[in-house]
């Protein structure tokens, strides 16, 4: 390839629109991950293109920020379709996509894909462009599969299937944390040359310490300890965990206490983890502290992030986990399991606590000593900001745009990767 600056790239979600709010359904930590990284990619002069499965009936193309597009490209029924068959309509979408960048008369200079569908549509228009393919895959099917929450459903051997064979042709995977590196190593056996860790970034400007006073009242809270939960309702996260730590909790300390939780169901079961989840904050007797908020708009999350005393996150598996970062950027302090990114984001013991057991009386524990403690708050909300501030997406953009260039001067992967 021809030394060139790098000034396109082709973004590919196929199952999850970026223009959805984040917090139910398919719309989580991705979605707010591909906007961030294209827009602080444009900061730096860059043009993304992201292409998406069309779901409304009047697909049209929308500029997400000067410089980043959302296409949505017909592929399959206009609406929301069952995971099991979306990959059916990759080859239309495929199809879609060059269609699109020939009548723009548009070339890419790489092609980037984010979870496992979205790499298999990569594949074939890397081969087709010949261009780089860089891969993100947010979650991995055997990582999955071996912490499952008790009665949540495996992922189907077709997810694993396409996940080795992104893995196999992809030119750079990309991993979230040198965890995530391993299980790509280990579980999946990636040829280590392809592998290279960036992390996600956080919006600062946005999740920022404020008063707490303030966010408190303009939620409808008082001086009671308050804990919150953030994230998309699913068996995955473990909140039934959290319900039971906080019930002990309830009883343990000196002052009132409530629990919120923010956001909404998603995949197939997610509905029914709500209403277990609603039915055993009733039997544990806390239903009347506990308030399920629903999702809440990406923009209102600083507020409850401040009005908090302690963030939960008891995720089975996480890739990274968004919330508690943003927690920390608002100087809150998180209690969780050590998963995904959690050990990079969380000091444990000083902006935290980390805890490998998923026995709520050790959780109840480790929350008591914080939430009774206002100093010790004190202290871990400073550090928990101190944290955060080594993350950007300002940085996180910086690492694609410099992996993007290596890739598209050198033949090889390899001296792009290390
Ligand atoms: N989120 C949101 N509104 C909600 C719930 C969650 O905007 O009601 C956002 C949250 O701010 C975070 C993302 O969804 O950026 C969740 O990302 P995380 O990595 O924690 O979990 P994932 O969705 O990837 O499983």
């Amino acid at each position: 390839m021809s030394m060139r600056d790098v000034e396109r790239a082709a973004v590919i979600v196929y199952h999850s629109s970026p223009l959805h709010e984040p917090g139910s359904g398919d719309a989580g930590g991705m979605t707010v991950y591909v906007r961030a990284v294209a827009v602080a990619l444009a900061n730096l002069g860059m043009t993304t293109d992201i292409f998406t499965r069309a779901t409304s009936e009047i697909p049209r193309v929308v500029e997400l920020y000067p410089g980043v597009r959302v296409i949505p490209i017909e592929a399959g029924p206009l609406g929301p379709i069952a995971k099991e068959v979306q990959r059916r309509h990759i080859p239309e979408f495929v199809a879609g996509i060059r269609t699109f960048a020939m009548s723009e008369h548009h070339s890419y200079d790489v092609v980037h894909s984010h979870y496992w569908q979205s790499g298999v549509a990569a594949m074939e228009l890397a081969r087709a462009w010949d261009v780089p393919h860089i891969h993100s895959h947010h979650t991995l099917g055997r990582v999955k599969n071996s912490n499952l929450a008790e009665g949540d459903f495996p992922e189907p051997q077709s997810r694993l299937d396409g996940e080795d064979d992104v893995i196999r042709k992809a030119d750079v995977l990309i991993a979230s944390t040198d965890d995530e590196w391993r299980q790509l190593a280990c579980l999946y056996l990636a040829d280590h040359d392809k592998l290279k860790t960036i992390h996600p970034g956080v919006d600062r400007s946005l999740f920022h310490p404020g008063d707490q006073a303030a966010a408190r009242a303009s939620l409808g809270l008082g001086d009671e300890a308050v804990l919150l939960y953030v994230g998309r309702i699913q068996k995955l996260k473990g909140i039934d965990l959290a319900l039971r730590a906080f019930s002990e909790l309830d009883s343990a300390l000196e002052k009132d206490v409530r629990f919120v939780i923010v956001g909404g169901a998603s995949g197939a079961g997610g509905e029914g983890e709500l209403t277990r989840l609603q039915d055993l904050a009733a039997e544990l007797g806390i239903a009347s502290k506990v308030r399920f908020e629903g999702p809440q708009p990406h923009e209102n999350l600083p507020t409850y992030y401040q009005a908090a005393d302690a963030v939960v996150v008891c995720s089975h598996s996480e890739s990274f986990g968004l919330a508690a970062l943003e927690a920390h950027a608002c100087g809150t302090p998180v209690v969780g399991t050590p998963v995904g990114g959690l050990s990079y984001i969380v000091a444990d013991g000083a902006s935290g606590f980390l805890s490998e057991s998923r026995d709520p009386t050790e959780f109840a524990g480790r929350l008591k000593t914080l939430l009774s403690d206002a100093e010790l708050r004190a202290s871990f909300g400073a550090r928990a900001a101190e944290r955060a501030a080594r993350f950007s997406w300002a940085t996180t953009a910086y690492e694609f745009h410099e992996l993007y260039e290596c890739l598209v001067r050198e033949d090889l992967p390899q001296p792009c990767t290390c």
